[in-house]
């Protein structure tokens, strides 16, 4: 799977539809302080999830619903949508049929969100399914934010293990195994 485009609307300072195609490898964000590079990594974050207000540098949800400028009145709905390129099929299971995926988060500012895997309106948690043990996810190691090396150098044995058992592919059964359990 590989990312091709992240679509914002009313997300943080990214009020009008935007499409930001990922079309190499190797990309760069660059832009003056404050214009919304760090804005990005945090939709992707929270696309795939994130329900730390904190994790996505606000105090509350509606922190990332566009909340109005001196030119601009706020909005009410913040959406992110993520497009994959799976053609090499390694999406596993029922999603390794399609050629793309497209993971979709919509939200207003009651605190609602709906999530959507290729339009069709699903859980939180076949999104969150779909990236565990893929290495990517909100919190999963595919972001390397600041300070995030120190942690892994400075992570006690149980939290390391953590990571390499994200990388292995391994934290996936784990989550089934613990699920059956808890049934
Ligand atoms: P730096 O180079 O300093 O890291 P950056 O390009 O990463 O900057 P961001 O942190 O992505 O900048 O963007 C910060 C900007 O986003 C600020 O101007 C802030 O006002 C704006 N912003 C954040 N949340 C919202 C929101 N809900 N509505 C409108 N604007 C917002
Ligand atoms: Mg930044």
């Amino acid at each position: 799977m590989r990312l091709k485009t992240i679509r914002l609307s009313g997300f943080k300072s990214f009020v009008d539809p935007t499409t930001i195609p990922i079309t190499g490898n190797l990309i760069g964000i660059v832009g003056p302080n404050g214009c919304g590079k760090s804005n990005i990594i945090d939709a992707v974050r929270w696309v795939m999830g994130e329900m730390s207000a904190k994790h996505l540098r606000g105090d509350s949800m509606a922190d990332v619903i566009f909340n109005g400028s001196n030119a601009r009145k706020p909005v009410g709905k913040a959406m992110v949508e993520l497009v994959f390129d799976n053609s090499d099929g390694s999406a596993g299971g029922q999603y390794a049929q399609y050629t793309e995926i497209a993971i979709k988060r919509e939200a207003g500012r009651d605190g609602q969100s709906d999530y959507f895997l290729n339009k069709t309106r699903c859980r939180r948690k076949d999104i969150t399914d779909l990236f565990l043990g893929t290495g990517l996810g909100p919190r999963a190691y595919s972001i390397i934010e600041q300070g995030m090396v120190t942690r892994i150098i400075e992570a006690k044995p149980e939290d390391l293990r953590g990571f390499i058992e994200e990388a292995a592919g391994i934290s996936r059964y784990k989550e089934r195994r613990r699920e059956t359990e808890n049934r």
